[in-house]
Protein backbone atom coordinates (compact mmCIF):
# COMPACT_ATOMS: atom_id res chain seq x y z
CA UNK A 1 0.00 0.00 0.00
CA UNK A 2 1.21 3.58 -1.27
CA UNK A 3 1.28 6.13 1.86
CA UNK A 4 0.00 9.68 0.97
CA UNK A 5 2.91 10.85 2.86
CA UNK A 6 5.24 13.32 1.17
CA UNK A 7 8.51 11.57 0.54
CA UNK A 8 11.19 14.08 1.99
CA UNK A 9 14.00 13.97 0.15
CA UNK A 10 17.47 15.54 1.83
CA UNK A 11 20.68 14.80 -0.33
CA UNK A 12 23.66 15.48 0.98
CA UNK A 13 26.65 15.21 -1.05
CA UNK A 14 29.26 13.48 0.60
CA UNK A 15 33.11 14.36 -0.12
CA UNK A 16 36.25 12.42 0.71
CA UNK A 17 38.74 13.80 -1.78
CA UNK A 18 40.20 16.66 -1.78
CA UNK A 19 40.45 17.65 -5.23
CA UNK A 20 37.16 17.14 -5.97
CA UNK A 21 35.91 19.31 -2.71
CA UNK A 22 38.07 22.50 -4.03
CA UNK A 23 36.67 21.59 -8.33
CA UNK A 24 33.32 21.92 -5.93
CA UNK A 25 34.31 25.20 -4.60
CA UNK A 26 35.71 26.40 -7.25
CA UNK A 27 32.66 25.91 -9.23
CA UNK A 28 30.30 27.84 -6.31
CA UNK A 29 32.96 30.81 -6.38
CA UNK A 30 32.39 31.12 -10.24
CA UNK A 31 28.43 30.71 -9.66
CA UNK A 32 28.43 33.27 -7.22
CA UNK A 33 27.04 30.63 -4.50
CA UNK A 34 27.70 31.59 -1.07
CA UNK A 35 29.13 28.83 1.28
CA UNK A 36 28.91 29.24 4.81
CA UNK A 37 31.49 26.35 6.73
CA UNK A 38 31.01 24.26 9.98
CA UNK A 39 34.48 22.48 10.91
CA UNK A 40 34.10 19.92 13.14
CA UNK A 41 35.82 16.66 14.62
CA UNK A 42 32.16 14.66 14.59
CA UNK A 43 30.56 12.73 17.19
CA UNK A 44 27.79 15.62 16.44
CA UNK A 45 25.45 17.15 19.00
CA UNK A 46 23.21 20.12 19.71
CA UNK A 47 26.04 22.59 19.84
CA UNK A 48 27.63 21.41 16.48
CA UNK A 49 24.05 21.60 14.55
CA UNK A 50 23.60 25.08 16.49
CA UNK A 51 27.23 26.62 14.50
CA UNK A 52 25.23 24.92 11.32
CA UNK A 53 22.42 26.54 11.56
CA UNK A 54 23.97 30.00 12.52
CA UNK A 55 25.74 29.03 8.84
CA UNK A 56 22.57 28.22 7.16
CA UNK A 57 21.08 31.85 8.08
CA UNK A 58 24.30 33.76 6.76
CA UNK A 59 24.95 31.28 3.56
CA UNK A 60 21.00 31.85 3.28
CA UNK A 61 18.52 29.32 1.34
CA UNK A 62 20.42 30.04 -1.93
CA UNK A 63 24.01 29.25 -0.32
CA UNK A 64 25.73 26.31 0.66
CA UNK A 65 26.30 24.58 4.01
CA UNK A 66 29.49 22.72 4.41
CA UNK A 67 30.17 20.86 7.48
CA UNK A 68 33.69 19.21 7.60
CA UNK A 69 34.23 15.64 9.98
CA UNK A 70 37.71 15.61 10.47
CA UNK A 71 39.31 13.93 13.50
CA UNK A 72 42.38 16.03 13.18
CA UNK A 73 46.05 14.05 14.13
CA UNK A 74 47.62 16.89 14.46
CA UNK A 75 46.14 18.39 17.59
CA UNK A 76 46.73 15.40 19.63
CA UNK A 77 49.51 15.18 21.92
CA UNK A 78 51.69 11.99 22.24
CA UNK A 79 49.66 11.20 25.66
CA UNK A 80 46.03 12.20 24.43
CA UNK A 81 42.72 10.28 23.38
CA UNK A 82 43.29 10.36 19.49
CA UNK A 83 42.67 7.25 18.89
CA UNK A 84 39.65 6.93 21.24
CA UNK A 85 38.21 9.96 20.49
CA UNK A 86 34.21 8.90 19.93
CA UNK A 87 33.48 8.30 16.13
CA UNK A 88 30.24 7.62 14.61
CA UNK A 89 29.78 8.33 10.76
CA UNK A 90 26.84 7.03 10.12
CA UNK A 91 24.79 9.02 13.27
CA UNK A 92 26.51 11.91 11.63
CA UNK A 93 25.38 11.81 8.47
CA UNK A 94 21.78 11.66 9.40
CA UNK A 95 22.27 14.42 11.78
CA UNK A 96 23.54 16.58 9.07
CA UNK A 97 21.06 15.26 7.00
CA UNK A 98 18.30 16.34 9.13
CA UNK A 99 19.89 19.82 9.56
CA UNK A 100 19.89 20.41 6.07
CA UNK A 101 23.75 19.86 5.31
CA UNK A 102 24.35 20.34 2.00
CA UNK A 103 28.11 19.00 1.69
CA UNK A 104 29.67 16.43 4.40
CA UNK A 105 33.38 17.17 3.96
CA UNK A 106 35.25 14.12 5.09
CA UNK A 107 38.88 13.92 4.27
CA UNK A 108 41.34 11.00 4.74
CA UNK A 109 44.35 11.68 6.44
CA UNK A 110 46.25 10.42 3.95
CA UNK A 111 45.31 13.11 1.46
CA UNK A 112 45.60 15.68 4.45
CA UNK A 113 48.77 14.53 5.78
CA UNK A 114 50.86 12.81 3.41
CA UNK A 115 53.39 10.47 4.47
CA UNK A 116 55.19 9.00 0.94
CA UNK A 117 58.69 9.22 2.05
CA UNK A 118 59.76 11.30 -1.26
CA UNK A 119 56.75 14.33 -0.64
CA UNK A 120 56.05 14.23 3.48
CA UNK A 121 53.97 16.69 4.93
CA UNK A 122 55.94 19.36 6.51
CA UNK A 123 54.40 22.58 6.75
CA UNK A 124 52.91 24.09 9.76
CA UNK A 125 50.95 27.21 11.12
CA UNK A 126 52.02 28.64 13.94
CA UNK A 127 50.18 31.89 16.03
CA UNK A 128 52.96 32.73 18.48
CA UNK A 129 51.32 34.96 20.98
CA UNK A 130 47.40 34.09 21.99
CA UNK A 131 48.32 29.77 21.76
CA UNK A 132 50.95 30.43 24.86
CA UNK A 133 48.51 30.03 27.89
CA UNK A 134 45.97 28.16 29.05
CA UNK A 135 45.08 25.51 26.41
CA UNK A 136 48.51 25.96 24.48
CA UNK A 137 50.17 25.74 28.23
CA UNK A 138 48.67 22.49 29.19
CA UNK A 139 48.61 21.09 25.56
CA UNK A 140 51.75 22.69 23.80
CA UNK A 141 51.46 21.42 20.59
CA UNK A 142 47.68 21.61 20.34
CA UNK A 143 46.97 24.74 18.59
CA UNK A 144 49.61 24.50 16.01
CA UNK A 145 47.59 21.32 14.89
CA UNK A 146 44.34 23.07 15.20
CA UNK A 147 45.82 26.45 13.07
CA UNK A 148 47.28 23.92 11.04
CA UNK A 149 44.49 22.10 9.98
CA UNK A 150 41.98 24.41 9.95
CA UNK A 151 44.38 26.80 7.68
CA UNK A 152 44.17 23.71 5.64
CA UNK A 153 40.32 23.32 5.24
CA UNK A 154 39.80 27.17 4.45
CA UNK A 155 41.86 26.78 1.44
CA UNK A 156 39.91 23.50 0.00
CA UNK A 157 36.50 24.58 1.27
CA UNK A 158 37.05 28.47 0.18
CA UNK A 159 33.62 29.84 2.57
CA UNK A 160 32.79 33.07 2.52
CA UNK A 161 31.82 32.58 6.25
CA UNK A 162 33.01 29.98 8.91
CA UNK A 163 31.29 29.81 12.41
CA UNK A 164 33.08 28.36 15.16
CA UNK A 165 32.00 27.85 18.97
CA UNK A 166 32.79 29.98 21.57
CA UNK A 167 32.69 26.97 23.70
CA UNK A 168 36.76 26.92 22.64
CA UNK A 169 37.00 30.63 23.47
CA UNK A 170 40.81 30.40 22.65
CA UNK A 171 40.94 28.56 19.63
CA UNK A 172 38.53 31.23 18.49
CA UNK A 173 40.30 33.85 19.19
CA UNK A 174 43.58 32.31 17.81
CA UNK A 175 41.43 31.03 14.41
CA UNK A 176 40.69 35.32 13.81
CA UNK A 177 44.11 36.10 14.80
CA UNK A 178 45.20 33.60 12.26
CA UNK A 179 42.52 34.78 9.68
CA UNK A 180 43.57 38.57 9.55
CA UNK A 181 47.39 37.67 9.87
CA UNK A 182 47.33 35.36 6.66
CA UNK A 183 44.63 37.33 4.37
CA UNK A 184 42.47 34.31 4.51
CA UNK A 185 39.19 35.75 2.53
CA UNK A 186 36.54 34.74 5.17
CA UNK A 187 34.70 35.82 7.84
CA UNK A 188 34.94 33.90 11.00
CA UNK A 189 31.56 33.81 13.26
CA UNK A 190 31.40 32.71 16.61
CA UNK A 191 28.51 31.18 18.08
CA UNK A 192 27.57 30.82 21.81
CA UNK A 193 28.03 27.43 23.78
CA UNK A 194 25.06 24.97 23.96
CA UNK A 195 24.68 23.13 27.48
CA UNK A 196 22.74 20.51 29.07
CA UNK A 197 20.19 21.67 31.48
CA UNK A 198 22.48 21.75 34.73
CA UNK A 199 24.65 23.75 32.71
CA UNK A 200 27.24 20.74 31.56
CA UNK A 201 28.75 23.09 28.23
CA UNK A 202 27.76 20.57 25.54
CA UNK A 203 31.21 18.01 24.39
CA UNK A 204 31.71 14.96 22.48
CA UNK A 205 33.97 13.73 25.18
CA UNK A 206 31.03 14.40 27.75
CA UNK A 207 30.36 10.83 26.49
CA UNK A 208 33.62 9.19 28.25
CA UNK A 209 32.08 10.41 31.50
CA UNK A 210 30.64 7.68 34.25
CA UNK A 211 26.93 8.29 35.41
CA UNK A 212 28.87 9.52 38.77
CA UNK A 213 31.02 11.60 36.85
CA UNK A 214 28.50 13.09 34.50
CA UNK A 215 26.72 13.86 37.84
CA UNK A 216 29.61 15.95 39.14
CA UNK A 217 31.08 17.47 35.87
CA UNK A 218 28.58 20.15 36.21
CA UNK A 219 31.43 21.59 38.70
CA UNK A 220 32.92 23.40 35.66
CA UNK A 221 29.61 25.84 35.13
CA UNK A 222 28.99 25.85 39.13
CA UNK A 223 32.49 27.28 39.38
CA UNK A 224 31.70 30.04 36.76
CA UNK A 225 28.27 30.61 38.63
CA UNK A 226 30.13 31.44 41.78
CA UNK A 227 32.84 33.62 40.20
CA UNK A 228 30.09 35.56 38.48
CA UNK A 229 28.46 36.14 41.66
CA UNK A 230 31.68 36.99 43.61
CA UNK A 231 32.05 39.47 40.34
CA UNK A 232 28.99 41.38 40.79
CA UNK A 233 28.87 41.52 44.67
CA UNK A 234 32.65 43.46 44.16
CA UNK A 235 31.67 46.32 41.82
CA UNK A 236 35.16 47.23 41.98
CA UNK A 237 36.42 44.37 41.25
CA UNK A 238 37.82 41.00 43.21
CA UNK A 239 41.70 39.91 42.83
CA UNK A 240 42.03 37.09 40.17
CA UNK A 241 44.33 35.10 42.95
CA UNK A 242 41.48 35.53 45.59
CA UNK A 243 38.77 34.15 43.03
CA UNK A 244 41.13 30.99 41.54
CA UNK A 245 41.75 30.06 45.06
CA UNK A 246 38.07 29.74 46.25
CA UNK A 247 36.94 28.25 42.16
CA UNK A 248 39.84 25.68 43.05
CA UNK A 249 38.69 25.08 46.67
CA UNK A 250 34.87 24.23 45.21
CA UNK A 251 36.33 21.71 42.28
CA UNK A 252 38.53 19.81 43.98
CA UNK A 253 35.98 19.61 46.93
CA UNK A 254 34.38 17.23 44.45
CA UNK A 255 35.96 13.32 44.68
CA UNK A 256 36.72 12.98 41.20
CA UNK A 257 37.70 16.47 39.92
CA UNK A 258 40.95 17.90 39.56
CA UNK A 259 42.02 21.06 38.08
CA UNK A 260 44.35 21.78 35.33
CA UNK A 261 44.00 25.48 35.14
CA UNK A 262 41.57 28.42 35.80
CA UNK A 263 42.31 31.81 34.26
CA UNK A 264 40.85 34.94 34.34
CA UNK A 265 41.56 37.04 31.07
CA UNK A 266 40.52 40.28 28.76
CA UNK A 267 38.64 38.33 26.29
CA UNK A 268 40.05 40.30 23.46
CA UNK A 269 43.42 40.26 24.23
CA UNK A 270 43.54 37.10 26.42
CA UNK A 271 45.67 38.85 28.54
CA UNK A 272 45.90 37.75 31.88
CA UNK A 273 43.83 40.46 34.55
CA UNK A 274 44.80 40.86 37.82
CA UNK A 275 41.56 42.42 38.84
CA UNK A 276 38.34 40.77 37.92
CA UNK A 277 35.20 42.82 36.92
CA UNK A 278 32.14 42.32 35.16
CA UNK A 279 33.28 41.58 31.22
CA UNK A 280 36.48 39.56 32.41
CA UNK A 281 36.23 36.39 30.87
CA UNK A 282 36.87 33.18 32.71
CA UNK A 283 37.79 29.97 31.67
CA UNK A 284 38.88 26.82 33.07
CA UNK A 285 40.39 23.00 32.20
CA UNK A 286 38.90 19.98 34.62
CA UNK A 287 39.75 16.62 34.94
CA UNK A 288 36.72 14.99 36.00
CA UNK A 289 38.10 11.06 36.41
CA UNK A 290 40.42 10.68 33.16
CA UNK A 291 38.17 13.24 31.05
CA UNK A 292 39.41 16.71 30.52
CA UNK A 293 36.15 18.89 30.16
CA UNK A 294 36.68 22.89 29.43
CA UNK A 295 34.52 25.61 29.77
CA UNK A 296 34.04 29.25 30.12
CA UNK A 297 32.60 32.93 30.36
CA UNK A 298 32.15 36.39 30.50
CA UNK A 299 31.95 36.82 34.42
P1 LIG B 1 34.82 19.88 17.84
O1 LIG B 1 34.08 18.85 17.04
O2 LIG B 1 34.80 19.62 19.31
O3 LIG B 1 36.20 20.16 17.30
O4 LIG B 1 34.02 21.23 17.67
C1 LIG B 1 33.70 21.76 16.41
C2 LIG B 1 33.13 23.14 16.59
O5 LIG B 1 31.96 23.06 17.40
C3 LIG B 1 34.10 24.10 17.29
O6 LIG B 1 33.99 25.39 16.69
C4 LIG B 1 33.57 24.11 18.71
O7 LIG B 1 33.87 25.29 19.41
C5 LIG B 1 32.07 23.97 18.47
N1 LIG B 1 31.40 23.46 19.68
C6 LIG B 1 31.75 22.39 20.44
N2 LIG B 1 30.93 22.27 21.49
C7 LIG B 1 30.03 23.27 21.41
C8 LIG B 1 28.93 23.70 22.22
N3 LIG B 1 28.59 23.06 23.34
N4 LIG B 1 28.24 24.79 21.83
C9 LIG B 1 28.58 25.47 20.69
N5 LIG B 1 29.60 25.12 19.90
C10 LIG B 1 30.33 24.05 20.24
Amino acid sequence: MSSSRPVLFLFMRIVTSIPQMQRLAKRWQREGVSVGFVPTMGYLHRGHISLVERARKIAGSKGKVVVSIYVNPAQFGPNEDFSKYPRDLERDKKLCRTAKVDLLFVPSNDEMYPTSPEQPFSTFVVEETLSKTMEGESRPTHFRGVTTVVAKLLNIVGPNVAVFGAKDFQQATIIRRMVRDLNIPVRVVVAPTKREPDGLALSSRNKYLSPDERREANILWKSVQMARQMTHLSPNGTSAAKMETRVRRLIEAQPASRVDYVAFFDPESIHPVRVVKRGTQMALAVFIGRTRLIDNAAL
